[in-house]
């Protein structure tokens, strides 16, 4: 038995120096984070945006109607080999970036059996989407494989909700079944919430008021409405809403978590917190507590033993620059000396990987020819992601 020391630490949010950890060995360490980043929102099989230079959109449903993507999404999501290939590079990025938990939405049985395959994960919240759409799921065709799944995910590194599209995207019925069935499975329901238009009200008049008997998870919450009197969590996604709509909440009351929402372009949480921090300023404990504990506390799962060490000091992993040394999941190493522990894959390979899945999609689901795309391009850095801030949002982020 040993120890890890650090000389600086962030436990449960809050910066406290000079930490002793008992760890299988003695290992020395500048900074850790405990619990790891936790990204509470992400979509593993978004690698197209549909974004035109300079173009803002008013809302979730404006972008969604007037976006043209150059992937077909149906067509991605129907190829199931792709689809789990893209979230399974997905579990390897966010390990590399120090995200130790990481709730998806999108297709299940992409989303689960990538994660089932790899030896060592991040702890996962699995939300798929059911919506009123082509090509999507409904609450019945989900039902019965959440319940053939329901005794897998009990040993605290998972949790199964559901995740109804948004409100405009599903009806009346589907949203009360959603409910039921994330009441009887003591879980999760999540949802896009007033994603740039007011619908907290339209929200409640269907469900009701609190108690609901499950969770229900709110993501972007862009619109200053009452969550908490509504016992609604509120996962922000600061850098797809200034990159979408120009504008984003600031204000933390209501918001439990952060979200990065298309990681496999734009990174998992951790690189985006110097977005966050400019976003949400200080406190610095609120907004920390938030990036790190704050995603488990939501979904309701167990943090023990998720640690992320770095050689590097507090400043450089508070701008998203900073990439660990070691990460632990409920203390089994998953990345040690910056790689992939069973495989020893580094940043650079599992972002190849991305790169490579994404052109694979164009030729297989493209609906325009490959030369005319600079999707790749998509795939940014955090240099890339504080200079779109700083554009978008100058009066946050001087
Ligand atoms: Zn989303």
């Amino acid at each position: 038995m040993g120890y890890i020391e650090a000389s600086e630490a962030v436990v449960y949010g809050r910066v406290v120096e000079n930490v002793r950890i008992p760890y299988v060995r003695d290992e020395y360490y500048r900074t850790i984070v405990m619990p790891g980043f936790s990204d509470g929102h992400a979509h593993p099989q978004v690698i197209d945006a549909g974004l035109e230079p300079g173009r803002v959109w008013t809302n979730s449903y404006h972008w969604i109607e007037g976006r043209s993507l150059t992937i077909d999404e149906a067509s991605l999501r129907s190829d199931l080999e792709l689809s789990s290939r893209l979230a399974g590079l997905l579990y390897k990025r966010a390990l590399l970036e120090g995200t130790t938990l990481i709730a998806v939405t999108g297709r299940l049985e992409a989303n689960l059996s990538a994660w089932l395959k790899l030896p060592m994960k991040p702890r996962i919240v699995l939300l798929p989407t059911v919506m009123h759409r082509r090509g999507w799921t409904t609450v019945d065709d989900l039902e019965p494989a959440i319940r053939k799944l329901e005794g897998l995910v009990g040993d605290g590194l998972a949790r199964l909700g559901v995740f109804v599209h948004s409100l405009r995207y599903s009806s009346r019925e589907m949203l009360v079944k959603a409910l039921r069935l994330a009441k009887s499975l003591r879980s999760v329901l999540g949802m896009h919430l007033s994603e740039g238009v007011r619908e907290l009200g339209d929200l409640i008049r269907v469900i009701g008021r609190p108690p609901y008997g499950a969770r229900i998870v709110g993501v972007h919450c862009i619109e200053d409405e009452d969550l908490q009197s509504a016992r609604i969590q509120c996962i922000s996604c600061p850098l797809t809403n200034l990159i979408l709509y120009s504008r984003t909440r600031s204000d933390l009351r209501g918001v439990t978590g952060f979200g990065s929402d298309w990681p496999l372009l734009l990174g998992t949480v951790s690189r985006h917190m110097g977005v966050i921090l400019g976003v949400f300023n200080r406190p610095l404990y609120s907004v920390l507590k938030r990036a790190t504990i704050g995603g488990y506390r939501t979904y309701g799962l167990s943090y023990t033993g998720d640690m992320v060490a770095y050689d590097e000091g507090l400043s450089r992993i508070l701008e998203g620059r900073a990439r660990p040394r070691l990460v632990t999941i409920s203390w089994q190493p998953a990345v040690v000396e910056g790689r992939l522990s069973w495989s020893g894959e580094d940043y650079n390979s599992v972002q190849r990987g991305i790169r490579e899945a994404i052109v694979e999609a164009v030729e297989r689901h493209g609906q325009v020819s490959r030369e005319s795309l600079k999707l790749t391009r998509q795939i940014m850095d955090v240099e890339d992601l504080l200079a779109i801030a700083r554009n978008l949002y100058p009066r946050v982020l001087a």
